[in-house]
């Protein structure tokens, strides 16, 4: 038994249509939780379980904490997540909704993070929202769960935060033996921490992030996904904040799926006409996300310029 589901893989006939070549969907937007974090965090979570950990920390107000609130009522472990003061009620209500307590400190991640780690006793688990190898082991099942079907895709799009999904899914490809799927890793312009790197050479720290989808908004990726880049064929992709969000509104007409702007970039592709030329069979990881609503996502696209 595992925390996190097998999930579907659909071929779907809209956004093949739209594309103008075979998509299919990984949907990870169905893990409990809402995203596929579940898959690492959970993975993470029962390793600290069986090494003896009595609390779980963490500092992500996103669909990293809510993964790990999951795990943690579900292996009988008290979670602690600590955000800061601009996180939205929503996410804090789902955490709680978890039985996660919360700690509301800090302006920003970082000093919500730093409070966290203040935290931290003895035979307590700090679960990182996207830098830790178990993670990256737990995130790659679901390349295994599309190789077991007997899909081979000639591409998998995901989108990138801090490249805990990157490098997961590079790991599962590898150890599928597919080293020929290349991966279109996409990031909004706003929140490009992958394609910085590319550029420079090395993980670099962006100056400042400014992208409606805050699931991607990891300032410096992990040196893993970097890394990544080097060990199998990646190239980095970008997409508005608005094809973003549109891409979220055409997924909820074709599919029924309300996802996050963080997830919508890497559909855009599917969506945006040329963005797949090249490729026949195409793989996309529906990542999910639960923390925007409707109205949020809608009002965003209103302000767009
Ligand atoms: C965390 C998250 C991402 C990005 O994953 P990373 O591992 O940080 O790259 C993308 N989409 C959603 C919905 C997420 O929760």
């Amino acid at each position: 038994m595992t925390l996190h589901i097998a999930t579907p893989l659909i071929k779907s006939r809209p956004l093949s249509l739209a594309a103008g070549r075979a998509v299919w969907l990984k949907l990870e937007a169905l893990q409990p939780p809402g995203s596929f974090k579940l898959r690492g965090v959970g993975h993470a979570c029962e390793v600290h379980h069986a090494r003896g950990a009595r609390h779980f920390i963490s500092s992500s107000g996103g669909n990293a904490g809510l993964a790990v609130a999951y795990a943690g009522r579900a292996l009988g472990v008290p979670v602690t997540v600590v955000v800061p003061e601009t996180t939205s009620a929503r996410a804090i209500e789902l955490l709680k909704l978890e039985q996660a307590e919360v700690v509301i400190t800090g302006s920003s991640w970082q000093e919500a993070n730093q409070h966290a780690q203040g935290l931290l006793q003895p035979g307590d688990a700090f679960i990182h929202p996207f830098d830790d190898p178990l993670l990256w082991t737990g995130h790659a099942s679901m390349i295994d769960e599309v190789a077991q079907s007997g899909v081979k895709p000639d591409a998998v799009v995901l989108s990138v935060g801090g490249g805990g999904l990157l490098s997961g899914v590079v790991e599962g490809l590898q150890r599928n033996g597919w080293h020929d799927v290349p991966v279109l890793a996409v990031e909004t312009e706003g929140a490009a921490s992958l394609q910085a790197a590319m550029v420079a050479g090395g993980p670099v720290e962006l100056p400042a992030l400014s992208s409606v989808a805050t699931s991607l908004g990891a300032k410096r990726v992990a040196d893993q996904a970097f890394a990544c880049t080097h060990q199998h064929p990646v190239f980095s992709e970008q997409v508005t904040d608005r094809a973003a969000l549109q891409a979220c509104e055409d997924f909820l007409r074709d599919h029924r799926l309300l996802v996050e702007p963080a997830c919508g970039a890497a559909l855009a592709l599917a969506y945006e006409p040329g963005r797949l030329d090249g490729y026949e069979r195409v793989l996309m990881i529906v990542c999910g996300g639960a923390t925007a609503t409707l109205e949020q996502i809608r009002d965003w696209l209103n302000k767009q310029p």
